[in-house]
């Protein structure tokens, strides 16, 4: 005998501007100042978005709005008021190349793209090879006309009544990279997002209170930013957005006082020097979320010991809005050695409350359950109210899907007796650089065509600063004396950004194949670490 509630994103804004209306939003602008102003001020701006995006006349009920954004204050507002008005955000990955950006908007067929002036050069690329007329720009120029967000907000009604019907209507869409190389969508739901910020507000999550202030330096067209920007409004704390380019993130953290920051491993690793010559500068900060990709327990000791910084590690993916499992240590932890406790942190943490994870092996009639004991390996499965049942517009397959209703996360790893998962290994085919995943398989399949390869195998390696790079192996059609790593890099380039293109070819005679005629990607990479060290010792 309950009310029937909705779940919606029109409850998290509303809670914001009822109980939080003072708490602040702070951008960092392109010229090193700041916006700010608090959350009174951005939903009523969010209500003016709304009207002034209906007036458009393009969008109805469910229809993509894409965004090509950093993490500012207008992209925060579209976050809400694109679902609110129930259409669906579509945050656009603005480090791929226009090429794969045109296959993703063309199957979101996205009606409306906001555009950020960080980005506005590139964007042209794009827009010559897509068909969405409706480009909205935070600014315009003489050199790119257009419509602009300021002039749409200043025309629009400042009021707009909140009107869902349905907890379960789409309100955002990300893409991952595919295995196969073709990215696919996912698609949430007010309720399953709703249920996602419930989940990781609570106090052995990310934990966030009203008197945080919250710093996503996680991309806010990566995997919802975490979800973070709503997370951080339910809970009533301040946030900062570091905009395109921060130039110096310890600057930032000690003229805003984040208390907590998010981002992966990379940026941590890269900032470190940075934050331990300001550590009474940045004294506020006493929380990271990391994840995307492990966090190396050297750097989590550094953190901790050394800046007095807790690491959360957290694991996760695009599937899953995107949050699974979250490191803490457990009060039975406390009297441990702290390299003890290190190891713990180190691994990718235990199930968050609502989401289910079992280890698994395929078997000739479908999947056994594996026991946690720290120690057998197997694959990743997951279920829960905020992960994906499917893909969008694709039909499930049983790669991705099991039959009794599990997604299989491409994941291999053990769980210990406590619950703590640590992943050991990936089955799909992607590299992870710098939190941001490659298809080894698109990039294989893009050398494939070059008329000097015969056969390739990518493969990624382990690189202290990215945490992951791709090698190219391969074997040639016909002999070349000259170096023709140039050669390949170009050609990828065509299609895809510089981040993804390998930072060595190596031709090979052979390369090795397992029992069933693929390429052994396992004895490659032992092949190259062996004469890597060789080369080392000589
Ligand atoms: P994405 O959908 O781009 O967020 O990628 C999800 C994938 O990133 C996961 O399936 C993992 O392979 C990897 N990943 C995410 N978080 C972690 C982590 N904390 N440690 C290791 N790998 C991670």
């Amino acid at each position: 005998m309950m009310m029937n509630y909705p779940l919606t994103l029109a409850q998290i804004l509303e809670h914001a501007r009822h109980i939080h209306g003072s708490k602040r939003v702070t951008t960092l602008l392109p010229d090193q100042t700041f916006h700010s102003y608090n959350y009174t001020a951005l939903c009523e701006r969010v209500k003016r978005l709304a009207n002034a995006i209906m007036q458009l006349r393009v969008i109805q009920p469910g229809d993509r709005v894409g965004t090509y954004a950093s993490n500012t204050y207008q992209h925060l507002e579209l976050y809400y008021a694109v679902p609110c008005i129930g259409a669906v955000l579509h945050p656009l990955n603005v480090r791929l190349t226009a090429v794969q950006l045109a296959r993703i908007v063309q199957e979101a067929e996205d009606k409306v793209i906001f555009v950020d002036d960080a980005f506005t050069k590139q964007f042209d690329k794009l827009r010559e090879k897509i068909e969405c007329k409706q480009i909205v720009h935070f600014h315009t120029s003489s050199a790119h006309p257009g419509i602009a967000y300021e002039q749409l907000l200043s025309e629009a009604d400042s009021v707009y009544s909140w009107d869902i019907p349905d907890e379960n209507r789409a309100m955002g869409l990300c893409y991952t990279s595919g295995t196969q190389g073709e990215p696919r969508g996912v698609l949430y739901t007010h309720r399953s997002m709703f249920l996602h910020t419930l989940a990781v507000n609570q106090a052995d999550v990310f934990g966030l209170t009203e008197a945080d202030v919250v710093m996503p330096l996680v991309p806010m067209f990566h995997a919802m930013a975490w979800g973070l920007p709503y997370a951080s409004m339910f809970a009533g704390a301040d946030m900062v957005l570091p905009g395109a380019n921060p130039v110096c993130i310890a600057d930032l953290i000690a003229e805003t006082g984040a208390t907590v920051a998010a981002g992966v491993p990379t940026i941590w690793a890269r900032v470190y020097p940075e934050l331990s010559k300001r550590r009474q500068d940045i004294s506020t900060l006493r929380r990271l979320i990391v994840g995307g990709e492990a966090m190396p327990p050297t750097l989590i000791e550094a953190y901790e010991k050394n800046l007095g910084v807790e690491i959360c590690h957290a694991w996760g993916m695009t599937e899953m809005s995107p949050t699974g499992t979250f490191s803490k240590l457990r009060g039975a932890h406390q009297n441990l050695s702290d390299a003890e406790k290190w190891r713990i942190k180190a691994k990718q943490g235990r199930p968050i409350p609502g989401v289910e994870l079992r280890l698994a092996t395929e078997t000739s009639n479908g999947f056994t359950k594996l026991p946690w004991n720290g120690e057998v390996v197997g694959e990743l499965q997951v279920r829960s109210p905020w992960t994906a049942s499917r893909y969008y517009n694709i039909e499930p397959t049983t790669e991705h899907f099991t039959a009794d209703g599990w997604l299989r996360t491409g994941d291999i790893a053990t769980v210990d007796v406590d619950g703590y998962m640590q992943i050991v290994d990936r089955a799909k085919a992607l590299i992870r650089s710098g939190g941001e995943s490659i298809s080894s398989v698109a990039l294989e399949a893009s050398l494939l065509k070059h008329p000097s390869v015969l056969e390739v195998a990518v493969i990624g390696v382990p690189d202290e600063k990215w945490g992951e790079r791709p090698i190219a192996v391969v074997t040639l059609s016909q002999r070349i004396h000259e170096d023709i790593s140039d050669t390949l890099g170009q050609h990828l380039a065509v299609e895809f950004p510089k981040f993804w293109i390998p930072d060595q070819f190596v031709i090979v005679d052979e390369i090795p194949k397992t029992s069933v005629g693929k390429s052994d990607k396992q004895a490659l990479r032992k092949q190259l670490l062996m004469s890597e060290t060789k080369e080392k010792l000589s």
